[in-house]
C-alpha cells in the first residue's frame, strides 16, 4: 500500500468523531517541502559513490521542523513524507512548539567503516547546511544513525559557511557535545511507559506478563530493558536477520552482549530459530514492533494473540490489520503516542543547548514519565468520549491542537 494513502486515511478517520476545519485538512495533508540531494563521496579506497539523500519538511506552524535522519537503502522522498507527517503530528500530539520533518541517506551504513561513515556523514551535513538550523529544522537519529553520527553532523555544520555556534541545530548528540542525559534510553522509556499507564488504566499487573519483540536497535533494546525491571518476561525477539523464541524467555542483556559481537541476533541459539509466521503468532500479552513500517499486515492480524500492540516503530501495522485489531478488541497504542519519548528529550536537549542549563538523568526522566502519563491518560479519556480507538483519539487531540494555532494565528 501507498505508505501517505495509510496518512490520509489516519487523518480523514478524525471527521468520523470532530470537524477539523477543511483548510486545515488540505494544509496537512501535504509537506511544505521536499528536499532530493544527490552528491558525491570519496571513499577511502579512492572509490567516488554518489549518494542520495533526502529530507521532508512537512509542516512548521507550531515551530522548527524536527524529526530524525535515517540511513537506510530504502529510505526515498516518499518514505519520508510520510515520517515527516507523523512527526507533526507527534509533537502537535506533546504539544510541543516543534513541527514535523524527516529525512535520511540510501545507504547501508554496516558497508563502511568508522572513517567513510564519517565522510559520509560530514558530507550529507553540508548538504543539508542551507535547510537546517536550530530555529528551522532539527534532525535527530532514526534507525540506522546515532549519537556519533549526530555529533559529526553537528560539527561540520557549525564548521560550514560563516562559522556558528548552533548546537541545537541537531539533538541525540552525545553527553560530551551538548546532548541531555536520558535521550539515548528516551524514546524506549516512552514506549515502556505507554505499556505501564495501560496497565494501570486497565488494572492489570505487569509481573509475569509476557511480551515479544521485533527489532533490536536503540528503541528495542532499551523498551526490553525496562519492561523485564517491571517483571515482564520477552518470549521472542527479532531483527533483519531472522527471529527466536523461548517460552521460558530471553535475556535481553544476552542478547545485546551477542549483538556487540555479532552486530545481529544471527547464530545466537539456531535452536530457538523461527520465521516471521510463527514470530507474530506467539500468543502473549504484548506486542511490540520496533524495526520499520508495514510489518504487521492482514496475515500477521490475523494470527496475532495478544491484549496490546505499542508501535514504537513508525508506522509497523496497516490500515486493514488495524481494522482487525478493532475487530478482535486487541488495543493499539499508535507511534505517534508510543514512541513520542524520543522527541520529547530531544526538546528538552534542545532547551538545555539554548539555555546552557543541564540537567541530571533524573529529573529528566520524570519529566518524561510526567508527559507521556499526562498525554497518555488524555488520549485514554478521549477514547472513551467518542467510544474510538487509541489512534483516533491521538489524531484528534493532534489536530484540533494544529486546527486551534492555525485559528488563533489567523492563517484560515
Ligand atoms: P536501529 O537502527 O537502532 O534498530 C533497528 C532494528 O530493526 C535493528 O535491530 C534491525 O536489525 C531491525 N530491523 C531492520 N530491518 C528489519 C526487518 N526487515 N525485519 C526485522 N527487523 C528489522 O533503529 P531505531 O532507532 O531503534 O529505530 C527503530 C524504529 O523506531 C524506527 O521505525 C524509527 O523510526 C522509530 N523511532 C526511533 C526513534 C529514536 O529515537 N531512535 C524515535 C522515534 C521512533
Amino acid at each position: 500500500m501507498n505508505i501517505m494513502k495509510m496518512v490520509h486515511k489516519q487523518i480523514n478517520n478524525v471527521s468520523n468523531y470532530v470537524k477539523i476545519n477543511d483548510n486545515v485538512l488540505q494544509i496537512i495533508s501535504k509537506p511544505k517541502q521536499l528536499i532530493s540531494l544527490n552528491f558525491p563521496v570519496k571513499l577511502k579506497n579512492g572509490n567516488i559513490e554518489i549518494l542520495s539523500g533526502f529530507r521532508v519538511q512537512h509542516n512548521n506552524i507550531l515551530g522548527p521542523y524536527k524529526g530524525g535522519i535515517r540511513f537506510h537503502p530504502d529510505i526515498s522522498l516518499h518514505e519520508s513524507e510520510a515520517l515527516a507527517s507523523w512527526m507533526t503530528f507527534k509533537c502537535a500530539l506533546q504539544t510541543l512548539p516543534l513541527g514535523g520533518g524527516k529525512g535520511g541517506l540510501a545507504i547501508d551504513p554496516n558497508n563502511y567503516d568508522m572513517e567513510d561513515l564519517e565522510n559520509i556523514s560530514r558530507a550529507f551535513s553540508r548538504k543539508l547546511y542551507n535547510y537546517i538550523g536550530s530555529n528551522k529544522d532539527i534532525p535527530a537519529p532514526d534507525l540506522g544513525t546515532n549519537a556519533q553520527i549526530m555529533d559529526w553532523m553537528c560539527d561540520e555544520y557549525n564548521k560550514t559557511g560563516v562559522k556558528r555556534h548552533d548546537l541545537g541545530v541537531f539533538t541525540g548528540k552525545s553527553l560530551n557535545y551538548g546532548g541531555s542525559a536520558g535521550r539515548n534510553e528516551a524514546t524506549g522509556r516512552g514506549v515502556a511507559l505507554s505499556v505501564l499507564e495501560w496497565s494501570k488504566i486497565n488494572n492489570i499487573n505487569l509481573n509475569n506478563k509476557t511480551f515479544i519483540l521485533q527489532g533490536v536497535g536503540n528503541v528495542g533494546y532499551h523498551t526490553a530493558k525496562i519492561l523485564s525491571s517491571y517483571g515482564m518476561t520477552m518470549l521472542g525477539i527479532g531483527d533483519h536477520t531472522g527471529y527466536l523464541r523461548n517460552m521460558n524467555g530471553i535475556d535481553i542483556d544476552d542478547i545485546l552482549t551477542h549483538i556487540d559481537d555479532n552486530k545481529s541476533l544471527k547464530y545466537y541459539n539456531e535452536k530457538l530459530s523461527i520465521n516471521k509466521d510463527e514470530f507474530f503468532s506467539t500468543k502473549c500479552d504484548v506486542i511490540i514492533p520496533a524495526a520499520l513500517e508495514l510489518q504487521i499486515l492482514e496475515k500477521e492480524a490475523n494470527n496475532i494473540d495478544c491484549k496490546l500492540i505499542v508501535e514504537a516503530a513508525n508506522g509497523p501495522i496497516n490500515i486493514e490489520a488495524d481494522n482487525i485489531f478493532k475487530s478482535k478488541n486487541i488495543d493499539v497504542i499508535p507511534d505517534i503516542l508510543a514512541n513520542s519519548g524520543g522527541v520529547l528529550v530531544s526538546y528538552f536537549e534542545w532547551l538545555q543547548n539554548k539555555t546552557n542549563e543541564y540537567l541530571d538523568e533524573d529529573d529528566i526522566n520524570l519529566k518524561l514519565e510526567k508527559k507521556m502519563s499526562i498525554t497518555f491518560n488524555d488520549v485514554f479519556n478521549i477514547s472513551k468520549q467518542y467510544n474510538c480507538t487509541l489512534r483516533e483519539a491521538s489524531y484528534i487531540k493532534s489536530l484540533q491542537k494544529l486546527e486551534n494555532t492555525y485559528l488563533s494565528r489567523g492563517f484560515i
